[in-house]
């Protein structure tokens, strides 16, 4: 199978570089089986072949309706995507800039795992604990840190991690899993009244004095 090259992808018709198209889900009626995540595109409004498709299908079948010109990247095959207005699609289209900040993004994601599987191999909690409270990071990698956390984390940790509060609601659940963990590592668990670390076989609270029932 022939790959288009990028620079090659231009439109036959009207000269124009074509756009990447992100495939629907869905096939068109055709039964074209689109196996690639984009298709090459002519969007240009003024292009012949759109044009005049617009002329055919409207003499022909009285349809309002076009064809635009597109490239399978993979197989290089031509053929036409039927569009039902000018406007229909070019939501779909890949921006540039766009893909360039996504690969930007898990570039950056990238590195802010491998610096988390770091601190999780040198067992350094402050360093997860960081990571889990920027507010700015990765969703993902914070979820990560709570879990890591609750791996590696000793009682010290217990209070700063029950003390954090998250908007994210997965991101706070994993954080109440890695509390429980913790304690269930220590034979700990909080005091219902005063919130103090305590053991878990208590029966009375040190630090409150409170009686606690099992
Ligand atoms: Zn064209
Ligand atoms: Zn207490």
């Amino acid at each position: 199978m022939a790959q288009v090259m990028e620079e090659k992808a231009v439109c036959p018709h009207c000269g124009q570089k074509l756009n990447k198209w992100s495939t629907p889900t869905f096939n068109f009626s055709d039964g074209l089986g689109w196996c690639s995540s984009f298709l090459y595109v002519c969007f240009n409004d003024e292009c012949t072949f759109f044009k005049n498709s617009w002329k055919h299908m409207y003499e022909s079948y009285g349809q309002e309706m076009g064809y635009r010109y597109m490239l399978h990247p993979d197989s290089g095959e031509a053929a036409s995507l039927p569009c039902g207005s000018k406007y229909a699609m070019k939501g779909d289209i890949i921006d540039e800039i766009q893909e360039a900040q996504e690969k930007a993004d898990l570039e950056a994601r990238k590195k802010a795992f491998q610096a988390l599987t770091d601190y999780f191999i040198a067992k350094d909690v402050d360093a997860l604990l960081k990571v889990l409270m920027d507010e700015e990071g990765f969703g993902s990698v914070r979820l990560k840190a709570a879990e890591h956390l609750g791996e590696i984390g000793d009682l010290k940790a217990v209070e700063p991690l029950a003390n954090y509060r998250c908007v994210n609601e997965v991101i706070q659940a994993k954080i109440g899993e890695a509390v429980q963990k913790i304690h269930k590592k220590n034979f700990t668990m909080e005091c219902p009244y005063c919130a103090e670390v305590i053991k878990v076989r208590a029966k009375i609270c040190k630090h409150c004095g409170k009686e606690l029932t099992a």
